[in-house]
Formats: structure tokens, sequence, C-alpha cells
């Protein structure tokens, strides 16, 4: 059956009609209304799911609304349920705060619509991309050989890293994945921490690997692996083994041993991969670097944009030193895509096809900052965590239970009932926002100071919050 051309309305012919336009342009001054609120607004959302009172449950109306309607209704209806993850005051999780240069880049990344698959395709996108790896590797000191993929974020890099990981270890067993599949393959032992975070035993389970055949290394009180635990395992392995470190534990900040533990793996054949999400940006700050050393042994890494660097969602990059490890595990090679040649193809290095050129906010973010930026920002951060901990632990009642040698502050009080409740009365008040986590068997509250904007009055205002409550709760 064929359509009666009056059937359905085409209703923009035009490339930009005045409504799309207007639409764009209120986005834009929203988005900026929104920014600036975020300097003295509150940090938490004030509705949570059961208060969003269904405003979003209607059905799909049969007639179409206009553009810039769409978009005012839509802030309109958004604003109780956003998290202001944004704030310099928020301290939840380990989030970046979408640096507003890099959300203005953003807004070019959807304007532009390149399918950013193929440098001979989108130049400017591609390129800017690459600069953005140039730059990350040099940073984090990083080989400048290395193959890169600009993936959604650190769980997806560090599927990747394993993935790539997996494939290398069974090709030098002989064994071609891509043709013979993972069944009936030689075995790879898996070695990981005890206090590894959830990504990169989620990418062991995305490769194949089983998550039950790992071996889970003991931990010291800080959340690093302990290196008799890995020779043990090491000693134990019938097949060269992956072995998962951490740069940069959730509660903790830690960072494994590095310079000692990525030879004894490297002496069993094994492939090193370090989940550095956040932890691997301390080498820009060359009085941090001693807790990265060695780190540029291992054979692929996984990192964040959206975290330290502040870039807005999503963004991360897989990092393997074999390009041709990681180009072989991705590429999905079609007869309209460029062949694999010197030059980056984006395609070749991620799970996708089509994206969205998502590095391209971490090139303006880079190019705001400069390295100078770059290292005063993590610095900043790393200062004031020490100055967090120290006003906090001068409070009777108060303990901070890690060593804090990056951005990470594990906070708790005399019991985990006060605990939970001082964090319980800080979050509704929503003037700062940490979250919660758990630690050696203890409720902690977690503050991560990750957020761009954050300054000391910040910190002073956390400091604060949580005395107050603290007081409150015990009565003083
Ligand atoms: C945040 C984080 C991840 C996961 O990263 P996403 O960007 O949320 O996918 C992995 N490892 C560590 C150590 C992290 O902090």
């Amino acid at each position: 059956m064929t359509m009666d051309a009056n059937e359905l309305p085409i209703r923009h012919l035009a490339t930009l009609d005045a409504d799309a336009k207007a639409a764009m342009v209120l986005a834009a001054e929203q988005a900026v209304a929104y920014r600036a609120g975020l300097q003295d607004g509150p940090a938490a959302p004030q509705a949570r799911p059961a208060q969003m009172g269904g405003r979003f449950d209607g059905d799909l109306a049969a007639k179409g609304e206009a553009a810039h309607d769409v978009v005012a209704g839509m802030v309109d209806m958004a604003g109780a349920g956003l998290h202001h993850h944004a704030s310099p005051r928020f301290f939840g999780y380990v989030v970046g705060g979408s640096m507003p240069v890099g959300v203005a880049a953003d807004f070019l990344v959807a304007a532009w619509g390149q399918n950013a698959a193929s440098s001979w395709e989108t130049p400017s996108t591609a390129l800017m991309e690459q600069a953005v790896c140039r730059w990350c590797l040099d940073l984090l000191g990083l080989p400048a050989e290395s193959g890169l993929g600009i993936v959604t974020g650190a769980t997806v890099a560090n599927t990747q890293g394993i993935i790539a990981a997996r494939d290398a270890l069974l090709a030098r067993q002989g064994w071609d994945i891509g043709e013979a599949g993972l069944f009936g393959a030689p075995q790879i032992p898996v070695i990981i921490g005890q206090d590894a975070h959830s990504a990169p035993m989620a990418g062991v389970r995305y490769a194949g690997l089983g998550l039950g055949n790992a071996t889970r290394l003991a931990t010291d009180d800080q959340g690093r692996i302990r290196l008799d635990a890995l020779q043990n395992a090491l000693t134990a392995c019938e097949n060269p083994p992956l072995v998962i470190l951490q740069a940069g534990q959730i509660n903790t900040g830690a960072f494994d041993p590095f310079a000692q533990a990525i030879p004894m793996i490297h002496a069993a054949g094994g492939w090193v991969h370090v989940d550095g999400a956040f932890g691997l940006w301390a080498h820009a700050v060359p009085a941090l670097r001693d807790r990265l050393a060695g780190v540029d042994a291992a054979d692929s890494w996984a990192v964040d944009l959206h975290k330290w660097l502040n870039a807005p969602y999503d963004a991360g990059l897989c990092i393997v030193r074999d390009r041709s490890a990681l180009v072989s595990a991705m590429t999905a090679r079609g007869a309209y895509l460029p062949a694999l040649g010197e030059t980056w193809e984006p395609s070749e290095s991620t799970l996708e096809l089509s994206r969205r050129a998502r590095g391209v906010p971490s090139y303006a973010i880079l190019r705001h900052l400069g390295a100078d930026g770059v290292r005063e920002m993590i610095a900043r951060h790393c200062d004031l965590a020490l100055y967090l901990a120290a006003q906090l632990t001068a409070e009777p009642g108060i303990f901070v239970l890690n060593d804090v040698v990056l951005n990470q502050v594990a906070i708790a009080c005399e019991t985990d009932e006060v605990t939970k409740e001082v964090l319980r009365r800080v979050q509704e008040r929503g003037r700062v926002y940490p979250s919660h986590g758990e630690w050696r068997g203890r409720q902690i509250i977690r503050a991560s100071i990750i957020n761009y904007a954050t300054d000391r009055a910040a910190i002073d205002e956390l400091v604060l919050e949580i005395v107050t409550a603290h007081q409150a709760v015990m009565g003083g």
C-alpha cells in the first residue's frame, strides 16, 4: 500500500526553520542558566523517582509539538529530578564536573553530526581526537606508540583492554580466537586484587573468561595487592595469565605496587592490564608521580576522560601498548573502510562503528586548561583532600580511615549507625553531596574531590555540614 501524500504532514523542509533555530538557541540559553545556578544552588536533587509525579509517563501523542516547545517543556519538567553532579560541592562517587568549555564543544559535536568512524570521512573531528590521544599519552606518561580507543568510559575501556589481552595471550599459544572462538581454547588464568573496582570484573565476564575462575589476590590495609599473594598466584599458573592491577582504589585512592608487580608478571609471560579510571591522572603532577612508578611497563590501561579531566559524559580511553593487539581485537573490517595503515582509525579501536565524535569535548578542555592547567587542577584536588582530612580528624568522633594519597577520603564516625545518619542528614540538606561506601567492614562517607570548580570554600562547607550533622546526631 502506498502512502497518500496528504496522510503524513512533512513539517520541516528547511534544514533550519525558525522553530528549530529557536529550539537550539533556547537549549543553549537554558544550559548557561543551569550552569550559572550551580555556583550557589544545591548539590542534591530535589526529587527522587517517587517524587517525579509521573510527569514523563504519558503516551506518545499522535501529533508532534514545535521544537521550541519540546525543549522548553523538557527544561521545565526535568529540573527537579536533575542531580547536580557538576556542582563544585558534589563529592559523590568519582565523577567529573562536565567542564563548560567541553559542554560547549559537545554542542558542536551534536550540531556537526559527524559519524566519527573514519578519518577520511570526517577529518576534522578525527584529527582533534588524535590530538587528544597524543596529549593524553604525554600527560599520563604512557608509551607514545600505544593504540587508543576513545570509548564511553572506564568500564568499556577495561573491557576492551581485557579483550585485547585475551586475544593476544591466546594468539601467543597459537589460538586464533577470531576464527576459532573461545570454546575449546587454552585456559587464560585471570588474577585480580580483592579490592578491584567492579568494572574490570565485569570486563572479565564480558570477555568470556569467567569471574569464578579468577584468582582474587589478598590486599593490604589500603587495598593494594600483596606481592606474596601475587607470587603464589603466578607460580600456580599453567598458562600465561592476565593480571589486572589498579591505579586509584575507589575508597582509598591507593595504587598497586607496579614497579615490583609488573616485572614479576612479565617474567611469567603474563599480560598486565591497569584499571586507572581516575588514578592514572596523578602522573600529570610531578609530586604525585611516585605513586605510579613502573605503571608505564604495563600492556594496557583504562582511563576516564569524564572523571578527572572533567569532560562531559561519556568519554574514556582504552590504551594498548601493542596497537595491533587492540586493532585486531576491535576491527570489523568492511570493504568501505580505509585499509589498515599507519594512521589511527577511530573504528579500528572501539567496539562501535558509527559513533559521535566523543573525544572532541576533551580536545576543547585540554586546549583550555593547557598542560599547566591540568596539573594545577589535579594538584589542587589532592591538596584539598589532605586539607579535608585534617579538618575532619580535628573533630572528636570523626575519623579518616585511609591514607590520603590522592583525592579520595573515607570518613567514618563512632559507629556505622552514626555514620549512616550523618550522611543521611548531610545528603538531605543537599548543600554538599558526598556518597556512601563500605571499607573494611565499616560504613563510610566517601568524599571524592574531582570537580574542576571545587575550591577551599567548597571543602569548608563540606566540613561544616558533616561536623554540624555529627554534633546534632550525637546530641551536642
Ligand atoms: C569509575 C571507575 C570505573 C568505571 O568507570 P565508568 O567510567 O563509570 O565506566 C572503573 N574503575 C575505577 C577505579 C573507577 O573509579
